[in-house]
């Protein structure tokens, strides 16, 4: 089955990773700035992952037939440093001209504090005054709840925001509801072995519907599968659900989503269909 991974960090995983993602039916991927692992301490090292992230990542996974997009952003852990937070905000106006460049993200919150607000709110306001679709990142564990509700608070207090171009990731059983009831769309990001399980994932379709709804793999350099979305599809199809249900999740629902840019598309790179 085609499908369309939202949440992909392809910097950290191998050419293989995009052969193997073909090869079971990936057409797009969009992938997140975010944390290398370590505070970077200067905004040149943002220039260096920007021009990765719109120049090799494209390129690599367009020998597979796989379309590659990015959003923007300096991560919310790297937040605490304002001096940075500007320099690397005002670093990223140029590259949202690039054509892979579809929007702000991930932003939000990663122990909601006073810095981490100002820059998540200097990123809404980048993300508005050029028109970007965003991309949240939630808390994990016992800040989850905490930190979705400080996202939406945040999100609405900016009244240019339709919420309609925002996608919430990382959502959970409780926090999913809140998300979608607010009109945003909603992000399941799938892990093989901590924070969200297939079966969980599985669970919160049945329970919530699939409105405004995707799922994703993460694939970042901590314990998590490219493949995570065909392991979705397969876990639905177990579980008794239709291919047309499925589909929806994971091709037409981010396809909506992502299409609200006008730079997206799911036109194969090798085949041009
Ligand atoms: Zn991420």
């Amino acid at each position: 089955m085609d499908y369309v991974d939202t949440h992909c960090h392809m910097v950290s995983r191998t050419t293989d990773d995009y052969e193997q993602m073909a090869l079971t039916g990936c057409v797009a991927v969009t992938e997140p700035a975010f944390w290398a692992g370590y505070d970077r301490v200067s905004a040149d090292v943002f220039k260096d992952y920007f021009n990765h992230l719109t120049d090799f990542e494209p390129k690599r996974a367009a020998q597979f037939g796989i379309r590659h997009f990015a959003w923007l952003c300096l991560n919310p852990k790297e937040g605490e440093d304002a001096g940075l937070t500007q320099e690397v905000i005002d670093l990223i106006p140029p590259y949202l001209d690039a054509p892979n460049v579809i929007g702000i993200g991930e932003i939000g919150f990663n122990r909601v504090t006073r810095k981490e607000r100002d820059s998540f709110e200097k990123h809404i306001a980048l993300a508005m005054e050029h028109d970007q679709l965003i991309l949240i990142h939630t808390p994990h564990l016992e800040d989850k709840y905490k930190g979705t509700r400080h996202t939406v608070e945040t999100l609405q207090a900016d009244s240019r925001v339709n919420p309609a171009r925002v996608l919430i990731d990382h959502a959970e059983e409780h926090t999913l509801e809140m998300i979608l009831d607010n009109g945003f769309w909603g992000g399941i990001t799938l892990y093989p072995k901590t924070k969200m399980s297939l079966g969980r994932a599985v669970d919160m379709v049945e329970r919530f519907g699939c409105d405004r709804l995707c799922v994703n793999s993460a694939c970042d350099w901590g314990p998590s599968t490219s493949l995570a979305v065909p392991h979705f599809i397969m876990e639905m199809r177990r579980r008794g659900h239709a291919d047309a249900e499925i589909r929806r999740v994971v091709y037409e629902n981010p396809v909506s989503f992502l299409g609200q840019c006008p730079k997206f598309s799911v036109e194969n790179t090798l085949t041009g269909g």
